[in-house]
């Protein structure tokens, strides 16, 4: 995930144009929480930003702020919701074009790739009685740390079995 200064800077201009064309107002608080999500490596809860935003930023807000913002976030194409071990984590999902996540449910890693085959695919699913404004996919699995872990992890059981 992209996370340069000019990125971040994309992503404010996105969330202005974002809160203009849907007549929110433009908040400190709100650009402080894009900042915070900004800050979080990997995916994060809520509860998570919140943290990062009351204990290390020093910003008082509440909870009901926070995810209220993090679904603008996500309904303005800034954040990408995921379904990680039954529970709701969100992700940076600020890169342009991008829709297709692979997530290690090892250490909840994602990595953004693009495919144009399925995305042309999906744009041509006939969907009746229902207008897309947009998807995600994600595919789970063990990243190659987290692969080459559990491979050390296997042998070391196998090894204590042969002796
Ligand atoms: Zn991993």
């Amino acid at each position: 995930m992209e996370k340069s200064e000019s990125a971040q800077n994309r992503a404010k201009q996105a969330l202005e144009t974002y809160l203009h064309g849907h007549g929110l107002r433009c908040t400190p608080e709100r650009f402080a929480i894009l900042e915070a999500v900004f800050n979080i490596d990997g995916n994060f809860s809520p509860d998570m930003l919140l943290e990062e935003m009351t204990e290390r930023q020093n910003f008082r807000v509440s909870r009901a702020t926070v995810y209220n913002n993090l679904i603008i976030f996500e309904q303005a194409g800034l954040v990408k919701r995921l379904l990680l071990g039954g529970s709701i984590r969100f992700v940076l999902g600020w890169h342009e074009n991008c829709n297709m996540s692979l997530v290690c449910t090892g250490c909840g890693k994602v990595t953004d790739i693009q495919d144009r085959k399925i995305d042309t695919q999906i744009h041509d699913l006939k969907m009746r009685r229902f207008q897309m404004t947009g998807y995600s996919i994600q595919v789970f699995g063990l990243c190659s740390k987290c692969s080459q872990a559990l491979k050390r992890r296997m042998k070391k059981i196998e090894n204590k079995r042969n002796k």
